[in-house]
């Protein structure tokens, strides 16, 4: 298949959000993140896996036909996969281009990993994380001290 073909099979939208760079294999993880926002249920999402990316290898991505997108959902983007890219796209043309960074804090967006942590002792109790230091993966739990990495937290997130 051509360059050009795959191109086509995700046409342009006229408006609406393009999650871009997602690491190839991530991006169902990203649409099942999605789904779990009821004010995202009527948008037009288009799903494309294994795109040929010069800085990525492969990359996945996703097109939003939706007036915004919640920020909680951002923060979970920022979970799950840091440095995607979001294109806010209107008229067909990028508007807007944001590249989702880690950052210092996660506020009851993911579960300790500590059994006997107070926060899941108590589910009412909101989780909070703060990276250990800048630059860092590693995320410290403002209960118990408990360091996570993002990878675990990105396996924890909550319902
Ligand atoms: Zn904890």
């Amino acid at each position: 298949m051509t360059p050009q073909n795959q191109i086509l099979l995700i046409p342009k939208i006229e408006r609406g959000f393009v999650i871009d760079h997602i690491p190839a294999g991530l991006g169902i993880q990203v649409m099942a993140l999605i789904g779990r926002w009821p004010e995202l249920e009527d948008a037009v999402v288009t799903l494309g896996l294994n795109y040929k990316s010069t800085r990525m290898g492969r990359k996945d991505m996703i097109k939003l036909q939706a007036g915004s997108l919640p920020p909680r959902l951002l923060q979970m983007l920022a979970l799950v996969s840091p440095g995607v890219t979001i294109k806010h796209i209107d008229n067909f043309e990028v508007i807007e281009k944001v590249v989702i960074q880690v950052p210092e804090l996660f506020d009851n967006l993911a579960r300790c990993l500590n059994p006997n942590c107070i926060t899941n002792a108590e589910p009412h109790v909101a989780t909070r994380f703060r990276r250990v230091e800048s630059g860092s993966r590693n995320f410290r739990c403002a209960h118990c001290e408990r360091v996570c990495t993002l990878d675990e937290l990105a396996g924890h997130i909550k319902v």
